[in-house]
């Protein structure tokens, strides 16, 4: 911080920019703004990654959450191939972070499995499209893993993480200001700057970036309709006897995915949208346990899942499944990247160019 003035009970803070939310994201975000000289400062609700970061599965995976046909339908061919572009892109800058500060990573590369015909058929289209559009991919027809799996889309270039390590890592590497336990509750317009209402502080800034996700909405009522906070729920096995999966991958159209850690651990997760009607809007903690236990039963009898940890953290998705990143219309200055979904860690490198470009007022093309 640049500077720190005395002012009854709370601390009045002054820099050039506050990050909120110190996930990967905003380690992304505060690490390439502060490589440009500015004095940045994440205030952090929580503790470092104590979202949906450190919660993470901790797979790097190229693309979106839906099928490559589905984006090629939904977007344009030409938008699609950008998109997924851009998350390689990302892939490959976490990737050399990762390297740079020693940070391990799995070069596994990750699968996408179909539980049905009609996924196997999806994920056949979108391998020829990804082929098609210079995207190195491997499709598999039948259960080559012999899980009773109907096809495999392999993606061989993507990575494993732990995604807690690297955003401490980062923050680390560069010197930020952190401030752990520090909610921010209000932010406001002062002067040329902002002002952002945090517990048991106050700073004066030039600028905001909010990095919060999942969280979007209760923040600030701009991302009632353009951001859904949506649950995602894993079990973690005690290390297993042997290695039952050697590549990360995400099952029935991503709702479920799995990872089998060095350690021999077994990661299982699952989401969906809160809103869905079949669950009356409402996703009710046995929703997703009985998902998982479903999708075990039926592809991973042999995985012990009796004495597993439980977790879950918070995602924000879009309606159209694309991060949304801007600045808030009523609040100049206060600027968001948020709505990633269950691939925020491939997007976080490339949407930290992108903010920093607003936050510079550069040109950007993305
Ligand atoms: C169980 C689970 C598994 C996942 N697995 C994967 C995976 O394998 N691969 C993948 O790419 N993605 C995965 N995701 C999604 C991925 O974790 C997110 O997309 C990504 O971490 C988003 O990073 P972020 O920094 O934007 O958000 P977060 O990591 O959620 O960080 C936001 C931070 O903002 C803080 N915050 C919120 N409100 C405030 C406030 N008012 N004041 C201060 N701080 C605040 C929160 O405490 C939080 O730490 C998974 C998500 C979950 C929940």
């Amino acid at each position: 911080m640049s500077a720190e003035l005395g002012c009854g009970q709370k601390r009045v803070d002054a820099c050039d920019v506050v990050v909120v939310g110190a996930g990967l994201v905003g380690a992304a975000a505060a690490t390439r703004l502060a490589d440009e000289g500015l004095d940045v400062a994440v205030l952090e609700a929580r503790s470092v990654a104590g979202g949906a970061t450190g919660r993470s599965a901790g797979m790097v995976l190229s693309g979106l959450t839906c099928y490559y046909n589905q984006a090629v339908e939904a977007y344009g061919r030409r938008k699609a191939q950008a998109v997924w572009s851009q998350t390689i892109e990302g892939r490959d800058r976490l990737l050399e972070a990762a390297e740079r500060l020693d940070v391990p990573v799995e070069r596994t590369g990750s699968v996408a499995w179909a539980v049905e015909e009609a996924e196997a058929e999806d994920l056949e289209e979108s391998a020829a499209l990804l082929l098609e559009d210079g995207f190195a991919v491997q499709f598999e027809g039948g259960d080559s893993l012999g899980r009773g799996f109907y096809a495999a889309l392999r993606y061989p270039d993507d990575v494993a993480v732990d995604a807690a390590a690297l955003t401490q890592a980062m923050l680390f590497e560069d010197d930020i200001a952190v401030h752990p336990g520090t909610e921010v509750y209000h932010l406001e317009r002062e002067g040329s700057g902002v002002r952002v209402w945090a517990k048991g502080r106050t700073v004066l800034c030039d600028a905001v970036l909010l990095a919060v996700n999942g969280y979007a909405v209760l923040f600030d009522p701009y991302f009632t309709d353009k951001v859904v906070p949506t649950p995602c729920r894993v079990l973690t096995t005690n290390p297993l006897d042997g290695v039952v999966l050697q590549q990360p991958g995400c099952a029935n159209y991503g709702y479920e995915f799995c990872r089998q850690f060095p350690d021999r651990r077994f990661l299982l997760g699952t989401w969906r949208f809160t809103s869905a009607p079949e669950h009356g809007g409402k996703l009710g903690d046995h929703v997703g346990e009985d998902g998982l236990v479903h999708f075990v039963n039926s592809h991973f009898p042999d995985v012990e899942i009796q004495d597993s940890r439980r977790g879950s953290g918070l995602m924000g998705f879009t309606p159209d499944g694309l991060p949304l990143i801007g600045q808030l219309p009523d609040t100049p200055g206060v600027y968001f990247a948020v709505g990633f979904g269950g691939r925020g860690l491939a997007w976080a490198f490339v949407v930290a160019e992108r903010l920093a470009a607003l936050v510079l007022g550069e040109e950007h093309d993305g």
